[in-house]
């Protein structure tokens, strides 16, 4: 007999609904949930990586310890036993800061990650915590955090009623959306331009995206910043600024229009490549349409002007009154969880946020200042490497593989080589997991529940949507957030036999109690041993959504708003619940120590001479690399799948024809790339999209490790473009590393 369950795709931001079919323990197939209050049926390829993920052979189902330098199946007792013995000595040793800590993308999909990596992470308490966020999106929530007072407080283009959208190093088309959570956004932007809007790509490729614009254009990589100044430049000069009612609560706009003065349209056309009067042409529609959004995504994030280009997104968005408007840039309003919506912001000047601060601590070696309470991941090599007080010894990864995803990717894994104790939770025995002394699998998606807690915050919808797991977790595996726990409690000095019932009570405790310190918070001064007993019997995730659910800007607030949402609201509600258009929330959601915008804070004020000196920097003729998105690829997690690796090639080098024959590069040949940091031999592909003087390599890819078990993967294995990424080359501001615009060298082989 089989049955239907309905759940969120965990496989990437858009969040669609999936109706998965099952039979006893065998997932049969996986449809769009054409109820769901969000994706109305729509998803990608990738969702089918349920029912493969499922039945990978490959997939962990087993602990694993290392004996005698082999990787052995061991139980449970075993393998916590043997981390047990392993790490507490290195902390009491060396200190905390010895143990360092991997997050992995796949975290912010998964609720368990979401929610109890944060536990593990505190009760660590070292300085040396990484994560996939400093390749990716760190300079947009850097640059949020200082104008806006939080790191999720990230302007979304209302997609949906937007008049004209202006996109930046984005390929929504085949990410399906980034810091945009937009389930069928092809769609979206098909009815952007079908009701008379006008969207504008600008990227060093022709992407689907660009294809699908009104008007693509061309940008050297890495010049994203200096495009932007010079609308802002225009804006100003021809006084084409119009904030509206944000005027009343925005800092700051008189030293923006200062510092854009050096950057006119003339001065930086030779450097980005689009000429001066398309320049003044884009500020002008920005400035004419009825409602507009701009918006930048990974390509202006991974580059070394990545927050200063986050930041200009938002600068143009305030200067032409499209901030925080129907059609503009939004702030959703997410149900569960968010800073911005916790507790009330003070009423009159002064503001209560305490907006965010960075650089409270600094790497070891590089004296690089942390944000956001962790380290750029380039770092963590050298952090390895480099013998002294505080020099890291061991790791624990948490569905992550580095040694693939971050800059310098060869040395890194030589440095993971080297550790004295690596533990992995993960769902593989990958090219980073391969160097652990112990690996703790984790259930599939299909065997766990889940709610996107980051996503709801960066929708162009507001939406809530539980889902139970499909199966029960397997016979012989521990739920993920048990295993976090049962870390936690090493690390705490508790043992692998603590009592998790009681450690997971004091999480609920705790979490409750930071709820209920935030002035406003509708659960203040409540009595904590009731609010606790209201959320029994759940345990686990589900005791601590139900409570941020229940404690947030549509809870019940524990009985005061009898209508208001609860878990169990959600639950009765397989589809999802739908809360509404985006709506203006300024300045409701600013958490600045002011209360208000801040357009120009002093740490991106200061780096903006290292931009002017860049503006005289010409192409020396060079080539430079940058990545790009594959639609049945997220960064490394999925090549394990036969159906999304099937058919061509997909780790190739794309190349414009005119540089291909200036090199000597014939389509499906092969080239050697050779950058400061290291070489690989890749495909060639031929390709006009792609502007001359660049090329294209995805990531994630590269996978020929001896000592990983991905057979698939393995017969698909791609090259690993981070081996070119030159760990020394950072944003200066996010921690961010360059990924998109490194030079090197190709040749023909
Ligand atoms: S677009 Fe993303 S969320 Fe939707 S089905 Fe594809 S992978 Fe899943």
């Amino acid at each position: 007999m089989t049955e239907l369950h309905y759940r969120t795709c965990p496989f990437c931001e858009a969040t669609c609904g999936l109706e998965v079919e099952t039979s006893g323990r065998e997932v049969v197939s996986v449809r769009g949930d054409a109820r769901d209050v969000f994706s109305h049926g729509y998803i990608c390829p990738k969702a089918t990586g349920l029912k493969h993920l499922d039945e990978d052979p490959d997939r962990l189902r087993i602990p694993l310890v290392r004996r005698a330098g082999e990787l052995v199946e061991a139980t449970w007792e075993e393998a916590f036993a043997e981390i047990d013995r392993r790490l507490p000595p290195i902390l009491a040793e060396h200190g905390r800061h010895a143990v360092a800590v991997y997050l992995g993308n796949p975290n912010v999909h998964n609720m368990s990650g979401s929610l109890y990596t944060t536990v593990l992470v505190r009760a660590l308490g070292s300085h040396n915590v990484y994560s996939a966020s400093t390749v990716d999106q760190m300079p947009k929530q850097v640059s949020a955090g200082l104008m806006f007072g939080t790191m999720l407080s990230v302007p979304i283009p209302d997609v949906d009623r937007t008049d004209y959208l202006l996109m930046l190093g984005a390929n929504p088309l085949v990410s399906n959306g980034s810091l945009l959570t937009a389930p069928d956004i092809r769609g979206r932007l098909r009815a952007l331009r079908e009701r008379g809007g006008r969207l504008v790509v600008v990227d060093p490729v022709r992407t689907r995206t660009a294809q699908a614009a009104d008007e693509h254009h061309f940008i050297r990589p890495g010049t994203d910043a200096l495009l932007l100044f010079a609308l802002v430049n225009v804006l100003v000069t021809d006084g084409l600024t119009d904030l509206g009612r944000l005027s009343e609560h925005t800092n700051g706009v008189a030293e923006v229009a200062q510092l854009a003065g050096d950057f006119t349209p003339e001065a930086v056309a030779p450097a980005c490549g689009i000429d001066a009067a398309t320049i003044r042409r884009l500020a002008g529609e920005l400035a004419a349409a009825p409602r507009a959004a701009v918006y930048g995504r990974i390509g202006s994030c991974t580059q070394e002007f990545g927050t200063l280009a986050s930041w200009l997104v938002d600068v143009i968005n305030v200067l032409t009154g499209n901030l925080d408007r129907d059609g503009g840039a939004m702030f959703p309003l997410a149900a569960a969880g968010q800073r911005n919506a916790q507790g009330r912001r003070a009423q009159g000047p002064g503001g209560r946020g305490k907006g965010v601060r960075f650089g409270r601590w600094t790497s070891r070696v590089r004296g690089v200042p942390e944000t956001f309470g962790e380290l750029p991941v380039a770092c963590l090599a050298e952090e390895i490497e480099t013998p002294g007080d505080g020099q890291v010894r061991a790791l624990v990864t948490i569905a992550g593989n580095p040694a693939l995803s971050t800059p310098d990717a060869e040395r890194l894994d030589r440095a993971l080589h080297g550790l004295e104790f690596v533990v992995s939770v993960d769902i593989y025995l990958n090219e980073t997991t391969r160097h652990a002394d112990v690996v703790l699998p984790v259930p599939p998606p299909s065997q766990r529940s889940h709610y996107d807690l980051a996503f709801g915050q960066l929708a162009v919808r507001n939406v809530a949507n539980y889902s139970p797991p499909i199966f029960p977790v397997a016979d012989g595996m521990l739920d993920e957030w048990q295993t976090l726990l049962r870390l936690t409690a090493i690390v705490a000095g508790q043992g692998p036999d603590a009592d998790l019932a009681a450690l997971d009570e004091f999480v609920a405790k705790t979490l409750l109690g930071m709820e209920q310190s935030v002035a406003g918070s509708p659960v203040a001064g409540r009595d904590a041993g009731e609010l606790l007993a209201a959320l029994a019997p759940r345990t686990g995730p589900e005791r601590l959504l139900d409570l941020l659910l229940r404690a947030g800007p549509y809870g019940d607030h524990f009985g005061a708003r009898p209508d208001g949402l609860t878990l169990g609201v959600l639950e009765t509600n397989p589809h999802g619940v739908d809360l509404g258009p985006l709506r203006p929330r300024i300045p409701e959601v600013l958490r600045t120590p002011s209360g208000r915008i801040e357009l120009a804070p002093e740490p991106i004020v200061a780096d903006v001479p290292r931009l002017l000196a860049a503006l005289s920097r010409r192409s020396n003729g060079g080539m430079v690399l940058i990545g790009r998105r594959q639609l049945r690829s997220n960064n490394s997690w999925m090549h394990n799948l036969g159906p999304l690796v099937r058919g061509r090639d997909q780790c190739t080098m794309q190349v414009h024809p005119d540089d291909a024959v200036r090199l000597g590069l014939a389509d499906g040949g092969h080239a050697v790339v050779t950058s400061k940091a290291g070489s690989v031999r890749v495909p060639v592909e031929v390709t006009e999209d792609i502007m001359t003087g660049v090329v294209s390599i995805p990531h994630g890819w590269g996978h020929h490790a001896a000592g990983a078990k991905m057979a698939v993967a393995a017969e698909h294995p791609g090259v690993n473009t981070n081996v070119l990424a030159d760990g020394s080359q950072l944003d200066p501001l996010s921690g961010n590393a360059v990924l998109n615009g490194i030079p090197v060298e190709v040749a023909a082989v």
